[in-house]
């Protein structure tokens, strides 16, 4: 795998790879999409229609070069997402709750599907572990180190309502909230 960025992998990719991320970030909700600072309700119900959003989600995921997508990114307000648990690994995590989280903190830059073009620097616990269920209820628990620790909580966020933007800098978020101000177009 590239660099990684967040919740974004860095690079290059072919023109078909190219057009099967624009398709795909068509499909996921962006900024200021009034879901995305919406609280996600807890997954009660472990069925094949959540087995399916579920699997949906990996594949837009893909897609979209990401390599962590919250069901309320694609306007399903419920606490599930789908990420790299590591390299080759993607798993779907069901009302996942950070139940460790250690001392050292780590600054990186994060980006977000839902937030184009823009990487802001958010200071997280360099390790955590989280526990949940998976997508047929069974309970989960990952211990996680940077980059998953980061996309896992990055992750969490989300299912709060909570983007990036409000963890970053102040400045950082003045001169993001500038660059992703609507233009008008003429002609
Ligand atoms: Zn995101």
């Amino acid at each position: 795998m590239a660099e990684i960025e967040g919740q974004v992998k860095d690079e290059q990719l072919d023109p078909e790879a190219e057009a099967r991320r624009r398709v795909a970030l068509a499909q996921i909700r962006q900024y200021p999409d009034s879901a995305l600072k919406m609280a996600a309700r807890p997954v009660e119900e472990f069925d094949d229609d959540l087995r399916r959003l579920a699997d949906r989600m990996k594949l837009l995921m893909v897609d979209a070069n990401g390599i962590g997508l919250a069901a309320t990114q694609v306007g399903v307000l419920q606490r599930l997402f789908v990420f790299h648990i590591n390299e080759d690994e993607i798993v779907a995590l069901a009302n996942p709750e950070i139940v460790e989280a250690g001392e050292v903190t780590t600054v990186d830059d994060e980006g977000c599907l839902s937030i184009q073009g823009v990487l802001l620097p958010v200071e997280r616990p360099a390790k955590i572990a989280i526990a949940g269920q998976d997508e047929n209820g069974a309970d989960v628990r990952y211990e996680l180190e940077e980059p998953y620790s980061r996309v896992a909580q990055h992750e969490t966020d989300h299912l709060d309502g909570v983007l990036i933007l409000d963890r970053t800098t102040p400045e950082a978020r003045r001169e993001a909230l500038a660059s992703l101000r609507p233009r008008i177009v003429l002609g």
